[in-house]
């Protein structure tokens, strides 16, 4: 076993981290402070590579691999979780779901422009009926009418989707056949029938937004399906694993950024006529921030090497989503500690990264799912199906 990073790994991290410090930091404020969503940012970051670390040149990829990946998101979301999205929409749960399962024509046509950020994409899966129980509350339909589907439902929490030119779809062709009826579409968002309106959530910002999104005889060509008609589920589940790489990346940031922030105010912050940093019940915080973060740190990088040596990692990426999320949302509790009532002022960045912490321990599958998940895989109740929860664990994650 070698945990040393490879020198390729340490150039695109300290890259990573350059942009983030000098192209983000000092433009976070433009951005929150009129709610304009970064789409400038992103470009850049399409340009740098970023986003197209897992795809093949020939489709605009820089092939750095799912561990630089997990190495830039981690860099990114240290300093702005908001713009961190985008390692999920415009790497991950989008393209690299089009990757997998799409056609060649259907890469060609979408995948270069979104991994480039050229064009915003998302992925919508959530309904009101519950996000923990994706396909049993799935309402929403895609009907066949000759070289068409027409679509009505509606999605919530789809985040980007207020900006989104181009989406990953599920829909239930056969309504009655439970997971066995959803398919998977790529949408475009400038047809017909469809709309977004952003949720007030004012707690993680104003530039970044989550949106309820309706589809009202929505019309899709018949090419747009992906994959097959009634393989939607695994699609899903595939395209999930694969975001529980960049979702535990950019917890790790969060929590390194809590970790940054308060090193700081414990060395500038006097009371009592010390500096905060010196009495032994907040350096014993900042113990456990530092160990459990990098613990957590590791776990990501695990799953992110089986990934790159092609090996299934569905259990490793459920295994680092659920404890990152634990010890992030832990960590930032401890720096709104540290920092005392100047937690809530917005000059300082703990709130904003409590809330996210907070809301990426439940996205992508909540602490609960996965807690159920981890266990029953552990029990290897291999039929067991007590939650209503479709197996998981037994979907292989290498498609490509
Ligand atoms: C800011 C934000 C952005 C998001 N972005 C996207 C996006 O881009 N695309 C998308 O498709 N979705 C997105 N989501 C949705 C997210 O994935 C869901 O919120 C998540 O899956 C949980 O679903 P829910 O909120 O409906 O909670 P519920 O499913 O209603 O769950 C509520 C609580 O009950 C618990 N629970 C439910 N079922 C069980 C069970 N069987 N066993 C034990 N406990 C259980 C859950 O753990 C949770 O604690 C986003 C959410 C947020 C908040």
């Amino acid at each position: 076993m070698n945990f040393n990073l490879s020198q390729e790994n340490k150039e695109v991290k300290r890259l990573a981290a350059d942009f983030a410090n000098k192209e983000i930091a000092p433009n976070i404020e433009k951005y929150e402070s009129n709610g304009a969503f970064p789409k400038d940012l992103l470009r850049s970051m399409g340009k740098q590579g970023f986003f197209g670390a897992c795809f093949p040149e020939k489709y605009g990829g820089s092939e750095l691999g799912f561990l630089n990946l997990a190495l830039i998101a981690e860099e990114i979301a240290r300093v702005y979780p908001a713009i961190s999205y985008g390692f999920n929409m415009q790497a991950m749960t989008c393209p690299f779901t089009i990757l997998n399962w799409g056609t060649e024509e259907q890469i060609e046509k979408y995948v270069p422009d979104l991994i480039m950020a050229n064009t915003i994409g998302m992925f919508a899966l959530t309904e009101p009926g519950g996000g923990s129980d994706a396909a049993g509350a799935m309402k929403t339909t895609a009907r066949r009418d000759g070289d068409e589907y027409v679509i009505n439902g509606q999605k919530v929490f789809i985040t980007f989707a207020n900006e989104a030119d181009v989406g990953v779809l599920f829909a239930k062709t056969e309504p009655d056949a439970g997971h066995k009826g959803i398919s998977a579409f790529i949408i475009e968002t400038d047809r017909p029938g469809f709309e977004a309106r952003p949720i007030a959530m004012s707690g993680l910002g104003n530039a970044v937004r989550s949106c309820e999104v309706f589809f009202d005889d929505y019309r899709i060509p018949k090419e747009n399906l992906l994959g097959e008609e009634g393989k939607g589920f695994k699609i899903c589940m595939n395209a999930l694993d694969y975001g529980r790489l960049t979702v535990p990346s950019r917890l790790v940031g969060i929590a390194q950024g809590c970790i940054d922030a308060s090193l700081n105010y414990c060395d500038e912050r006097v009371v009592g006529g010390q500096k905060i940093g010196e009495y032994q019940m907040i350096q014993h915080l900042i113990a456990d921030m530092v160990v459990e973060t990098e613990a957590a740190r590791l776990m990501v990088h695990k799953s992110a090497f089986l990934k790159d040596n092609r090996e299934a990692a569905t259990r490793e990426s459920a295994h680092s989503k659920y404890f990152a999320a634990e010890i992030t949302t832990k960590v930032a509790k401890s720096a709104f500690e540290i920092f005392g009532g100047y937690a809530l002022a917005d000059e300082y960045p703990v709130m904003k990264f409590l809330n996210y912490a907070n809301m990426l321990h439940t996205g992508e599958g909540s602490a609960n799912i996965q807690r159920v998940l981890i266990a029953e895989d552990a029990l290897d109740w291999k039929d067991a199906n007590r939650h209503n929860i479709p197996r998981r664990f037994e979907l292989s994650s290498d498609i490509r």
